[in-house]
């Protein structure tokens, strides 16, 4: 299938591991110049030296800390100076400390506020009205199960996500007349460093051993076991792809069936 996006440059927030990575690396194979963009400049240039002889692709790289609106500024000036525009937008980055709702404190939900629901904002005011105007554009954002069914311990994601799905649907019926698709993509179980973290933080938590803990998280996965990055990035390069021309303001959960909602 001919994914339609050669030559679109597709901007890739969190792209220098996990899921942003592997995301980057199958639009790339798809014939589109991926934008990497995360802190470091140096692990950075090593995913795109990486993703280029895999792919003979175009990559590019930008590092920005998405937790600054001074950095996410400069990102966004100098794609904007170098390439006008992007057609794809890719909104992703590390998620927030893990608390229960009670153990929260103002300040860390203004910080999971910055990284996550401001971050989508800044970028989307400045890279949706060039896709509008070119009458095309794909954007899609890593959220989680967790908009759906709230994950105990992870208070500041479970309520900043579900902002986020929203602004994203409200936007997504704005731009739908231009053929800007804007969907959620909601990670169940990835294997990734993420995961691991909190996976060893709640086992931190419970006193369980890592192979009794494995054994109950995965027992509640029909699948039976954790998905890989690449099986989550198919989807999402799918979903960049002029293929998906008539998908619009929907989460799609990849999750391996772990979704307990039929809807
Ligand atoms: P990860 O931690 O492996 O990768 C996160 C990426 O974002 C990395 O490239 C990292 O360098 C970058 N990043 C982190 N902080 C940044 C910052 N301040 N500025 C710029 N870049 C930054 O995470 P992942 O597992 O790939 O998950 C991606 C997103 O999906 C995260 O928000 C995570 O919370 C969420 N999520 C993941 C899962 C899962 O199963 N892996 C489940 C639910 C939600």
């Amino acid at each position: 299938m001919d994914f339609g996006i050669k030559g679109k440059k597709a901007l890739v927030c969190g792209a220098s591991k996990g899921i942003g990575k592997a995301i980057a690396l199958e639009l790339a194979r798809e014939g589109a110049e991926p934008i990497l963009c995360a802190r470091q400049e140096k692990v950075l240039e090593e995913v795109a030296s990486e993703i280029r002889k895999e792919t003979r692709a175009t990559v590019h790289h930008h590092a920005c800390d998405l937790t600054s609106s001074t950095e996410r500024d400069q990102l966004i000036k100098s794609v904007k100076e170098k390439y006008g525009g992007v057609d794809i937008l890719v909104l992703n980055t590390g998620g927030p400390k893990p608390s229960s709702a009670m153990e929260t404190t103002l300040d860390d939900w203004e910080s999971g506020f910055s990284r996550l629901f401001q971050m989508t904002a800044q970028l989307n005011e400045a890279f949706l009205p060039h896709m509008k105007e070119q009458n095309w554009g794909r954007v899609i954002c890593v959220t989680s199960l967790s908009v759906l069914e709230p994950i105990a311990n992870l208070a500041v994601s479970n309520a900043m996500r579900s902002g986020v799905t929203s602004m994203l649907k409200t936007l997504s019926d704005e731009l739908a007349s231009s053929n800007v698709t804007i969907n959620c993509l909601a990670p169940g179980a990835i294997a990734t460093e993420r995961l691991e973290e909190l996976m060893e933080a709640r086992i931190a938590k419970t006193g369980q051993s890592k192979e009794e803990y494995l054994k109950s998280y995965l027992a509640a996965i029909p699948m039976g076991r954790m998905g890989t990055p690449e099986e989550f990035a198919a989807v999402a390069a799918f979903l960049c792809s002029d293929r998906a021309s008539y998908v619009t303001g929907s989460t799609i959960c990849i999750d391996g069936g772990k979704r307990r909602s039929t809807y």
